[in-house]
């Protein structure tokens, strides 16, 4: 099913740059494994099954090669860029290395500066407060509130999306005030997983002289970014989407409006000097990066990165193959509407957004986990204008990942015809705003009661 965003009939043919560019030498390997894959989780009627997470969209498992990696890296864990003690400079030479590997892992220029941050959503509003003063910034009105709200001041310009996605960019661009100007691409929905056309944005923003940030969060865990290819100025992306959870991302790009800026955190580490009269900053990364860098989650997004980077071939075979058989799946099911921003057969990545016609998402989503044991997201996906605009309300999305088999998606599948058919088998309440099973039996882990929780 189409959107309904106005005039949003569209032919948004694939954007070549984006899709399958992976490295030519990329050769078919087995798939990399990731952490929980084994998982058992309660149902409501006692039974355990394997967990089908189909919410990878959202945080994505352990890498097994990183939690690897982490295990290694730990007994030589020590302060980083602040210590002569030889594990200090063991720490300190793999935060510096995890640079070079996010760097090579996005295609960036050697000037770009790699900047390490918490996650997306810190990435952009560094990016935020490094803009030149005046900069105007036009922002996709369908976007991730990430990518949305970080932008303040009057020279900020929400922009609907059309089918004609380029021509509305050129139109916006057009009525801008020459100076400074910041285009905000998206590239995968998080809603619908539909790939904008980065590339060809990028080049209508280059005729305007406006630079273009690339929101990657959940492109860069289905498909290789190349910030040369694509010409965009700037990219971000976060650790716990690509496989790599340990509170790191990354914020990419062009060195000059990031060294004039002040810093964004400030405190040690981003110093130079300091007297009684006056400090000084770094120019480099280490500018906005104050306070004890995380080396941990610097490493693991690295090794995700060079992970990822040796396997696309069959990274995108995998989700392809389960995007095919979920959506085919899901278009079968009665009353079961897919969401689509541009239309239904844009190109997408393994995310699929979708209602159950007469089904509260809430409801449906809670059913899925006590009945079935599939985790999935319901909500508006902190995407509201998105949600709302496309289905008056709240969804349901199902997305895919290295932790995901034929077996979950033919759960979910056969879980919702008989959700459809049948209804529930028990009852559910809200508690705290969401449902759950009443008197829900399942018992926590072991490892959390234990804790006392
Ligand atoms: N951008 C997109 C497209 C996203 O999907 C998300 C998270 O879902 C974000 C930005 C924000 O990412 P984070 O929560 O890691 O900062």
């Amino acid at each position: 099913m189409t959107l309904a965003i106005p005039h949003a009939r569209v032919s948004n043919t694939p954007d070549p740059r984006v899709q399958h560019t992976g490295p030519a030498s990329s050769t078919k390997r087995p798939l990399p494994s990731v952490a929980g894959s084994r998982l058992t989780v309660p149902l409501v009627d006692g039974r355990r099954v394997q967990y089908a997470n189909l919410d990878h969209a959202a945080s994505a498992p352990c890498l097994d090669e990183v939690q690897d990696a982490v295990n290694e890296l730990l007994p030589w864990y020590a302060s980083v860029h602040r210590g002569a003690g030889f594990a200090s400079q063991v720490s300190t030479k793999i935060y510096e290395q995890a640079r070079t590997v996010v760097r090579e892992f996005v295609g960036a220029r050697r000037t770009d500066e790699v900047i390490f941050t918490r996650n997306t959503t810190d990435a952009l509003n560094l990016l935020a407060r490094a803009l030149p003063a005046n900069t105007s910034v036009i922002v996709f009105d369908t976007d991730h509130h990430a990518a949305l709200l970080p932008w303040r001041g009057p020279n900020v310009h929400r922009v609907t999306p059309t089918a004609q996605v380029e021509r509305d960019l050129d139109e916006a661009l057009a009525k801008t005030p020459v100076g400074p100007r910041l285009v905000v691409v998206t590239g995968a929905a998080n809603v619908t997983g539909e790939l904008w056309p980065v590339a060809r944005l990028a080049a209508v923003a280059r005729r305007h002289g406006a630079r273009v940030v690339l929101d990657a969060a959940q492109l860069a865990p289905h498909r290789p970014v190349d910030v040369r290819e694509l010409d965009v100025d700037y990219v971000v992306l976060s650790g716990h989407k690509l496989y790599a959870p340990f509170g790191a991302g990354a914020l990419v790009g062009r060195a000059d409006w990031l060294r004039a800026a002040y810093p964004y955190l400030v405190g040690g580490g981003a110093t130079r000097q300091v007297t009684e009269r006056a400090v000084s900053w770094h120019l480099g990364p280490e500018r906005h990066e104050a306070g004890s860098p995380n080396v941990v989650g610097a490493h693991a997004l690295a090794v995700a990165c060079q992970t990822l980077g040796q396997h696309w071939d069959t990274i995108i075979a995998h989700e392809e193959a389960l995007l095919d058989r979920l959506r085919a799946g899901l278009a079968g099911i009665p009353g079961v509407r897919q969401l689509s921003i541009f239309s239904d057969d844009a190109p997408r990545v393994g995310v699929v957004s979708f209602t159950v016609e007469g089904h509260d998402p809430g409801l449906v989503a809670a059913y899925l986990s006590a009945e079935h044991g599939i985790g999935v997201r319901d909500g508006a996906f902190c995407a509201h204008i998105a949600v709302h605009r496309l289905t008056g309300g709240r969804a349901l999305r199902a997305s895919l990942g290295l932790g995901s088999t034929a077996e979950h998606v033919d759960r979910l599948l056969t879980a919702l015809r008989d959700l459809v058919i049948h209804g529930t088998d028990v009852r559910y309440e809200l508690v705290d705003g969401r449902f759950a099973p009443v008197d829900d039996p399942r018992p926590l882990p072991p490892f959390l009661t234990a804790r006392g929780q």
